[in-house]
């Protein structure tokens, strides 16, 4: 399918908005966002695989990357070599994660279908990357569009793209107000990268161990402890990551799990 891209799509609904990206993939419609059962509302992802920066921490003990929940231990033929990687490990759903990609990536539309899709489906919050991250400048810039197109909406991008996002703001780029973008610090028990966030003007995370959690106190960083774990893993009413005025948010390891996600059928 191909449109000039001056010629803005206009979608009347829902359905129009996934039928239009459905015809670039040959498809009746596709979904695009997803649907991670922790968050209270929908969220937008990508392959895990696709990581940039996790691609090099993926092997290296200790790293929160080498846990990664969304990714699969597969043999070369995309078999699951175990029940690792959840429900990530079915094709279909890498199939839906790897046109996700594509279209965040290559589709001139992107940032229009996103807009029209959060400012439909979302009423509060909505999260970037429950699987995946940054891929580059021009995919944060999308991504700032889409939040300065939706400015009723909380967003939160979480990134251990620390390079991507200082590129991005020291070449003079601003971080819309409604965007609460994170820097994740990159080992188990790992301090975040505070003096970089705040130089930037950016918030962090962490990951910390069941032995180091009771110890932890997380108001020294200005921060919290992600309540999720006394809460079936749940958000719940918990806004803590989109809020700016939290400086950090600490999550507790649990050892690999396996999630489920839903949506991510088509
Ligand atoms: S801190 Fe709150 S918003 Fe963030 S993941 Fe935990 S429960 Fe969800």
């Amino acid at each position: 399918m191909k449109l000039e891209t001056n010629d803005r799509p206009k979608f009347k609904s829902e359905a129009s908005a996934k039928r239009f990206v459905g015809k670039f993939f040959n498809m009746k419609e596709m979904e695009v966002l997803s649907d991670p059962e922790k968050m209270p509302e929908l969220a937008f992802n990508i392959p895990a695989y696709e990581c940039k920066a996790g691609g090099h921490m993926v092997n290296l003990e200790g790293f929160i990357c080498h846990e990664c929940y969304a990714l699969p231990d597969l043999d070369e033929d995309g078999k699951p070599l175990s029940q690792r990687g959840g429900r990530y490990k079915f094709n279909v759903v890498q199939e839906a994660l790897y046109r996700r990609f594509e279209f965040a990536m290559n589709n001139p539309y992107f940032v229009d279908v996103m807009s029209y899709l959060i400012d439909k489906k979302i009423k509060r919050k909505f999260r970037w990357f429950d699987s995946g991250d940054l891929q580059s400048e021009k995919m944060l810039d999308d991504i700032c569009k889409v939040c300065r197109n939706t400015p009723h909406i909380l967003h939160w991008l979480p990134t251990k793209e620390w390079k991507i996002a200082e590129r991005y703001i020291t070449a003079g780029n601003e971080i819309p107000n409604n965007l609460d973008l994170r820097l994740s610090a990159l080992k188990i028990d790992g301090d975040p990268p505070t003096k970089l966030a705040e130089r930037l003007g950016l918030n962090t995370s962490t990951v910390i161990s069941p032995e180091a959690w009771d110890k932890f106190i997380a108001t020294r960083s200005k921060g919290i402890r992600c309540p999720s774990s006394m809460n079936e893993n749940k958000c719940g009413d918990c806004e803590g990551c989109w809020k700016h005025e939290v400086k950090n948010v600490a999550y507790k390891y649990h050892g690999r799990k396996l999630i489920v996600i839903k949506g991510l059928s088509k």
